[in-house]
Formats: C-alpha cells, sequence, structure tokens
C-alpha cells in the first residue's frame, strides 16, 4: 500500500518530542512490511537547510487569513538517507528559526491556526496523487493537531484515500477561536457540534477524530482512558461514540538508534546476551564504567577527588543513581519530583541527573535545588540527543512520575538499555512496565516500579522501595536482565497499523 504520513516533526528533521520519534520509526518498520511510506512535513527553516537538495514538484494557490499564499510542494532529498520526504513551502508561515511550535519566549507563533491549516489544505492536495508521478497515497495517515483537518479536507475529494488519525497527546488540543474559524474560510458547515466546534470555539484535534476513517491512539491503555471524564478533556464524549473506530496501538522504539550494543554516545557498550555468571558480569561491568562516566561528566563525581579518595569514589559509584529526561511540564509530574527530592537526599545516599526543557518555574527550582546539593544532584537544562543516551546507559534508575502518558518513549529505552523505570500506574506506562513484587520476581516478568497513588511522599516511598531492590544485587540484575529482554521494536505494532490501514 502506499501511505502517506503527514506531521509536524519527525526525527532526525525536527524533533522536539515522542511524536517526531514514532513519525520516523513506524514508516521504516512498515517498509520492512512491504508498505510505500512516504512522509511530508512543512518547510521550516532548519528542515530546509539539512536537506541536500530540493525539487520543485507543484505549485498552488491556497487560502490563508486573509490572502491566498501560494504554496510550494517540493520533493526533499535528505542527507543521510532515501526516505521520500515533501516538504510544504510556504515562506510567511515556515521560514522560522528554532522551534516549530512557539517562539524564543516559549509563546504559541501567534499565526499557528493559519500555518496548521495552510499545512492540511497542501497535503489535501496530495490525496489524488504527487504530481508529476503515478505515486497516489492508498492511505493518508495524519499526526496530532497540527494535522487534524487534513482528514477533513481529504474527505471534501472524491475519490479519496482513506485517513487515519493518530491522538499523541489529547491535551494538546489545536483549539482556536470562532474568529479563527471565520477568518480561515473553513466551510461554514463545519461549524457545528458534529463537527469541529468545541466550547465556542474550534478543535483541530477534533476535526481529526471526526473526520477520520479511524482514529487511534499510542497504547490500548490511554484509548481507554480517554473515553473517560478524567483523561478525556471533553473530547470523551466524542471518542466514546467513536466505538471501535477508536483503537490502541503501543508505540515500538527505534532498536538502532537506542541500542546499547552500538550506542556511540556511551562510553562503554553492552548488550544483555543470556543468563550466565560471565554475561551478566559483563553487562554490569559496562554499565558501571558508563555510570562513573556519567558522574564524572555530570560533576557529582569530582575526577581529583575520585584519583585521590578513592572509598569516596567507590561510594559514589555504589549509591544509586536516579535519572530523569524529558520536557518540564505538569504532565510529567516535575513537580513531584522537585518536592521529593530535598528528602531523598537527605533520607538516602542516591543522586541524581535531571535533563530538560519546559516551564521557567520548575527550571528555576531545579536550578536552585541544583546548587543546594552540587554533589548529589545535577540538572542540565536543555535539549541534547547524546546526553539522553548517556543517562539511559549511566543511571541505575529512571523516574517518570507522569500524571498521563499516551506512551511514553523513556520508559522504553530505559528497559532497553537495562535501567529499571519506575512510573505512575497510566497510559503506556502502565502498559510496558511490570512493578516488581514478591509474585512479578518470582515468574521473572518484574521490570520496574509502578506507582498507584501520585503524590510526593508515595514518589518518595517508591523511589525507597525501589532502592531497597537496589541493595539486593541478584534480584536488582535479574530485574534488569528482564527489562533488557523487553520486545520493544516496531514489529508487532506496525502489523496492527497495516492491518487497520487495510481495514479502513
Ligand atoms: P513526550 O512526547 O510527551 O515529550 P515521550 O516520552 O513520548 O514524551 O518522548 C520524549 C522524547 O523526547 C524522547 O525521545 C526523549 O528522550 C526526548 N527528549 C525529551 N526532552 C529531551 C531533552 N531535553 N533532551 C533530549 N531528549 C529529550
Amino acid at each position: 500500500m502506499n501511505i502517506l504520513f503527514a506531521a509536524s516533526e519527525a526525527f532526525p528533521y525536527i524533533k522536539t518530542g515522542g511524536l517526531g520519534d514514532v513519525v520516523h520509526s513506524l514508516p521504516i518498520a512498515l517498509r520492512q512490511l512491504g508498505d510505500d511510506v512516504r512522509l511530508v512535513l512543512p518547510a521550516y527553516r532548519d528542515v530546509m537547510a539539512s536537506m541536500e537538495s530540493l525539487q520543485d514538484i507543484a505549485w498552488w494557490d491556497l487560502p490563508g487569513v486573509g490572502l491566498t499564499h501560494r504554496v510550494r510542494l517540493l520533493l526533499a532529498k535528505p542527507a543521510d538517507n532515501d526516505e521520500f520526504v515533501y516538504l510544504i513551502d510556504v515562506p510567511a508561515l515556515f521560514d522560522r528559526p528554532g522551534n516549530p511550535y512557539v517562539n524564543t519566549e516559549g509563546q504559541n507563533w501567534p499565526d499557528n491556526a493559519e500555518r496548521f491549516s495552510v499545512f492540511s489544505r497542501a497535503v489535501a492536495q496530495m490525496a489524488r496523487g504527487i504530481p508529476g508521478s503515478d505515486w497516489v497515497p492508498d492511505v493518508i495517515h495524519a499526526h496530532d493537531w497540527q494535522t487534524g483537518l487534513v482528514p477533513a479536507f481529504v474527505s471534501m475529494a472524491h475519490p479519496r484515500p482513506k485517513t487515519v488519525f493518530t491522538i499523541h497527546n489529547l491535551a494538546y488540543d489545536g483549539y482556536f477561536s470562532h474568529g479563527d474559524f471565520n477568518s480561515l474560510a473553513l466551510p461554514p458547515e463545519w461549524w457545528s457540534p458534529q463537527h469541529v466546534e468545541f466550547h465556542g470555539g474550534f478543535s483541530m484535534l477534533k476535526a481529526g477524530m471526526v473526520f477520520a476513517d479511524r482514529t487511534t491512539t499510542v497504547s490500548p491503555t490511554y484509548a481507554r482512558e480517554i473515553c473517560t471524564p478524567e483523561f478525556g478533556y471533553g473530547f470523551e464524549g466524542i471518542l466514546k461514540h467513536l466505538g471501535d473506530r477508536l483503537s490502541g496501538i503501543i508505540n515500538g522504539i527505534d532498536l538502532d538508534i537506542w541500542n546499547p550494543a552500538n550506542d556511540a554516545f556511551i562510553a562503554c557498550n553492552y548488550h544483555f546476551s543470556g543468563n550466565s555468571a560471565t554475561e551478566r558480569k559483563k553487562w554490569q561491568a559496562a554499565k558501571a564504567e558508563n555510570k562513573k562516566d556519567l558522574l564524572l561528566k555530570t560533576g557529582l563525581l569530582d575526577r581529583a577527588k575520585a584519583a585521590t579518595t578513592k572509598t569516596g569514589a567507590a561510594a559514589k559509584a555504589e549509591a544509586p543513581l536516579l535519572g530523569f529526561i524529558g520536557r518540564l511540564v505538569e504532565q510529567k509530574g516535575v513537580d513531584l519530583i522537585i518536592e521529593m527530592l530535598p528528602a531523598l537526599l537527605t533520607e538516602s545516599k542516591a543522586s541524581m541527573v535531571i535533563l530538560g526543557t519546559g516551564d521557567h518555574l520548575y527550571e528555576t527550582e531545579l536550578k536552585k535545588l541544583a546548587q543546594q546539593y552540587p554533589d548529589r544532584l545535577h540538572v542540565h537544562i536543555g535539549y541534547s540527543e547524546a546526553f539522553a543516551h548517556r543517562i539511559e546507559a549511566g543511571c541505575d534508575l529512571f523516574i517518570m512520575p507522569s500524571r498521563f502518558e499516551p506512551c511514553g518513549l523513556n520508559q522504553m529505552y530505559s528497559l532497553r538499555y537495562g535501567t529499571p523505570p519506575l512510573v505512575n500506574h497510566t497510559g503506556g506506562l502502565a502498559d510496558t512496565v511490570t512493578d516488581t513484587r514478591a509474585e512479578t520476581l518470582k515468574n521473572r516478568t518484574a521490570t520496574g516500579f509502578v506507582l498507584h497513588d501520585l503524590k510526593a511522599q508515595s514518589l518518595l516511598s517508591t523511589v525507597i522501595r525501589a532502592i531497597d531492590v537496589y541493595r539486593k544485587p541478584s534480584q536488582w540484575a535479574q530485574i534488569c536482565e528482564t527489562a533488557m529482554s523487553q520486545e520493544l521494536g516496531w514489529d508487532t505494532s506496525a502489523g496492527k497499523y497495516q492491518a487497520l490501514y487495510r481495514e479502513a
């Protein structure tokens, strides 16, 4: 089948979060299963600059706000792969530096409604085929609110490809005003509760759900959760109404990029290759090297002191090292980590490394704590793929107390790197991590630690519970090995998407 992926970000061209990873790795898996998957992205400045060559394919005149945009379709040749990438070039809307959604102050670009409606109109132009080629999509697979209008515009084409819409995070609903609706020149008949109208304005995310032939989200548990008022953000009625047109398919991870056996970012490569004492010693030794490297690179272990006071260095290497990577926002439970840290650092010998960017309030509080506990807490405000890999390889325990988590990727990277994740029981976290209990230790299914009551105090006691297990080396090694043996790739889930495309 010919599948066109439409999204607002895709690794390695542009990425702000898990969406970018999925839009990169799912097409690879689908191609391996025989589908011809191509990608269309907005022509952001950085993406254009990263391409080896660009070829004009078509020009369209498409409505924006109060004017008609001259829109160019480009076929891009990426620098280091043969993927078919199309770019929608509208310089007035996309030729900007940095983040695709927000300006340098972290504010949404004021013309986001126009940017992504024009992008969606352009994608819909591709529904009947790519000009100058015989490639016609059988399915257009759109992702998140930025492409929510794609299924809506495509619904007006006859004949048309089928549309699949995936919700990666319901909390971002692409909500705009009635004024925006009018100024975008959307079909007036869409202004109804059955279509895109939502609480006095309209939601591009809702457009995706309402118009797509199939709607999916990124884990079975999240698919159930979003049909309830607690997680539904007001969309629960619509989602429930979709019935079996809504399904949850768990994300996979890119097993080549996230592979401790050949990860170029980490100090010492390793993998788990079978239950023997010799094999165990090998990966444990490599993980210890990565931990030492991380401690030295973050300054949690002082190189000069480590050379002279061997006992201090040994104590640091033995004490548990916790990690966190992610957007510093309420969703990720960053406030709970901040609240828990002083007690944890006082009551235990644990240290922690945190990597992320997000709300300025959390960034400031974390930096303050890092100054207070300089040899126990390292906070890196910023985005770094390399550092993310080093944290996954070098930490003992990965902390992810998200309030909700459609799927979550970092807990899966942690499993793959033998760094048991400690997670809240929600969404994809509940679907991918098995709590350590007497029974799951006995049947060798334990892969991490699961929190059921999302308060700072419970987070602290779950971390302490994990540290108690960490003190029992053979139990801990068993959990790490079970974690490293999990099937985390796309094989199963890509097969489910294939079946869904065919069913649609
Ligand atoms: P979300 O999509 O909600 O942000 P996910 O866990 O699904 O969360 O995916 C986040 C992705 O972004 C992961 O690949 C993670 O490693 C990466 N990431 C997030 N913040 C950073 C950062 N500051 N530096 C490097 N990678 C990051």
